[in-house]
């Protein structure tokens, strides 16, 4: 992550504010994905300022921000009013139970998710440790898809990327799922918007803490072999340079 030369970590609330309206992130800006990261900076000030109010630690704050839990409510939110809004994408997709061709994860990153969405899939997961799951159908399917009636088996805590991926031709989604190029399939920008809170909160914690993603497919193969929290999210910890591929590929968002 960019940084001022020479800055230093912040170590309370207004320090770590001001370090947030500073910093500039990597990678080209082109005009969209420059408004989502203007928009995220002045939506995480505002979550700041809230912690700051209400007198929460900046220890408590860095953890939560490692955790991903301003991104999850800004995206959250975010993705609720797109949802909702009369000409919404959602009303012209395809999508409906048992069509799982989204639950191919074929990148070889397995789908970015942050560690309060790691903690969650794995909890979610755990008791189903040794049942059959979605590779069972397709050997690229996410682990927590139910192979025999290609439902999520996590719904409630499936994370962000899911909730946001939508498409207007399932038939397109096939073809994709086979590596075929096609047209149909899309991001909500909810999805962008949480990411770039999640951008900035690594680079500002630079120097306090490492804010790390975790693959999806991963996280949720450990929790189905029985493997602890700890040793799921070690083996699923991602590379940085994967937030910030994965910020890049969403340039085009609903
Ligand atoms: S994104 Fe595609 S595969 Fe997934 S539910 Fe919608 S139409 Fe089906
Ligand atoms: S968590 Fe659920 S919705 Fe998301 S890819 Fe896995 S099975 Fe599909």
């Amino acid at each position: 992550m960019s940084r001022a030369p020479g800055r230093r970590a912040p170590r309370d609330l207004a320090a770590l504010r001001k370090t947030v309206a500073r910093l500039s992130l990597p990678g080209k800006a082109g005009a969209a994905s420059g408004l989502v990261l203007e928009r995220a900076r002045k939506l995480l000030d505002i979550y700041l300022a809230t912690a700051e109010a209400h007198g929460q630690s900046f220890e408590a704050t860095a953890k939560a921000l490692r955790a991903g839990v301003p991104a999850l409510r800004i995206g959250g939110a975010d993705l609720e009013a797109q949802a909702t809004r009369p000409g919404s994408p959602v009303d012209s997709a395809a999508c409906a139970a048992g069509c799982a061709f989204c639950c191919i994860l074929n990148g070889e990153d397995g789908g970015v998710i942050l560690e309060a969405e790691a903690r969650g899939v794995h909890r979610a997961l755990l008791p189903l440790a040794g049942a059959p799951d979605g590779r069972d159908w397709h050997p690229r399917a996410c682990p927590a898809l139910d192979p025999a009636t290609r439902l999520c088996r996590i719904y409630a805590a499936r994370p962000m990327i899911c909730r946001t991926y939508l498409s207007t031709d399932a038939e397109a989604c096939a073809r994709i799922a086979e590596g075929v190029p096609a047209a149909g399939p899309g991001v909500l920008g909810a999805q962008g918007l949480y990411l770039a809170v999640q951008a900035l909160a690594r680079a500002a914690l630079k120097g306090v803490t490492q804010v790390p993603t975790y693959s999806l497919a991963k996280v949720a193969a450990a929790a189905l072999d029985g493997r602890s929290e700890t040793e799921a999210l070690t083996a699923s910890r991602q590379a940085p340079r994967v937030l910030e591929d994965e910020r890049a590929r969403l340039g085009g968002a609903l």
